[in-house]
């Protein structure tokens, strides 16, 4: 009896040992599949495109420019046109100059559909040296066509599942991982439905990544339409980087800062010099005075927007250099000092694409 209880007492243990270490265990071993496979390694880092960087390797970072396009809409786009022996021989020199300004990092912001280039990214990155970051995500402006018609249909959910999918596996079969969230939306009052879809399916990916959001936008209306999508799904402004916000306002700007978003004023490589007219290289300084003496010179980022080689027109390249030999000696003039300016340049590029999820009400 005793003998019978006691088998019975142990086959049931040994049934509830059971059950207790599946319960334990199998969130255990899920969470350590997730870790390897999924963001959590990838968190505080960069994403390069050659991998994970430390964040404070990022060095000196142009946030915004281009190196090659194709203009073709999205549906007619073929890279087997593409000729990038003759592009790499015509871009590198650009990249190469930019060695000597301290340059270590640069954002190639050219999406998907619109000439994102990754074999060619890596051959400049093999030779410079400089570390390129590029993209996921679907542009938006000039009426989506540079989206596929396929996608036109797709729910957020649908295209993010795309955009997480090269986040996770690698761009187009590569093992190039994208450092950030390219979008853009058109400047209109109101999101149409396409576009609302792309801002959603930008939050749903930073919430599965922690990719920093990245958004062709302009106008202060089109920047806080945007930011009201993230708050539906409960992303922070401090993910969304408001991509020539020299086309919004100064008031604008304050607003979006003290929602934690971030400025970029990216247009510098246009401004500069324009038939003796510099007071668009002025307009420049007032916004990017106007953010320093709000207090909110962390919220600021520079570039150029400059570049490109592009399919069917070859080189017609603006240089990425404007920053250097125009804006910073008139930021010098106006008063900022360069331990502000290393903050614009590194500081501040670090933490906007430092890869981490943001989220409402988690105080980031
Ligand atoms: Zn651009």
């Amino acid at each position: 009896m005793l003998s019978q209880i006691t088998k019975v007492t142990s086959a049931t243990t040994l049934r509830w040992i059971f059950k207790i270490s599946v319960f334990v265990l199998t969130p255990g071993i899920f969470f350590l599949f997730q870790c390897t496979e999924n963001t959590t390694e990838d968190e505080n880092r960069i994403m390069t495109i050659n991998g994970p960087i430390d964040a404070d390797s990022m060095g000196l970072s142009l946030i915004h420019e281009h190196v090659f396009l194709d203009w073709r809409p999205a549906d007619s786009t073929n890279q087997a046109d593409w000729n990038q022996e003759a592009a790499y021989q015509s871009i590198l020199p650009h990249i190469q100059v930019l060695k000597k300004f301290g340059v270590r990092s640069i954002l190639e912001c050219t999406p998907n559909y619109l000439g994102r280039n990754i074999l060619l990214l890596q051959k400049l990155a093999d030779a410079s040296g400089i570390q390129f970051i590029t993209n996921t995500g679907y542009y938006g402006a000039q009426q989506n066509i540079y989206i596929p018609t396929k996608a036109y249909d797709w729910t957020a959910e649908q295209m993010a599942d795309a955009w997480i999918h090269e986040f996770k596996y690698g761009i187009d079969e590569s093992d190039v991982r994208p450092g950030f969230i390219k979008i853009s939306v058109d400047p209109d009052s109101s999101l149409g439905s396409l576009q609302e879809r792309i801002v959603r399916a930008a939050a749903l990916t930073h919430k599965a990544t922690g990719l920093t959001i990245v958004s062709h936008t302009g106008i202060d209306t089109a920047a806080f339409n945007q930011i009201n999508v993230l708050v539906q799904e409960h992303v922070s402004p401090s993910a969304f980087v408001w991509t020539h916000a020299q086309n919004g306002s100064t008031a604008g700007h304050l607003r979006m800062a003290r929602m934690g978003g971030w400025i970029s004023l990216d247009g510098l490589g246009w401004v500069t010099p324009q038939k003796q007219d510099s007071s668009a290289l002025y307009q420049y300084l007032t916004m990017t005075k106007a953010l320093k003496d709000n207090g909110f010179l962390n919220r600021i980022l520079l570039s150029m927007d400059a570049g490109w080689y592009s399919y069917g027109e070859g080189n017609n390249y603006v240089e990425h250099t404007a920053l250097f030999t125009t804006f910073i000696p008139l930021l010098l003039k106006n008063g900022f000092t360069k331990t502000e300016i290393n903050q614009i340049l590194v500081e501040n590029p670090r933490d906007a694409y430092t890869i981490r999820t943001r989220l409402l009400g988690n105080g980031s």
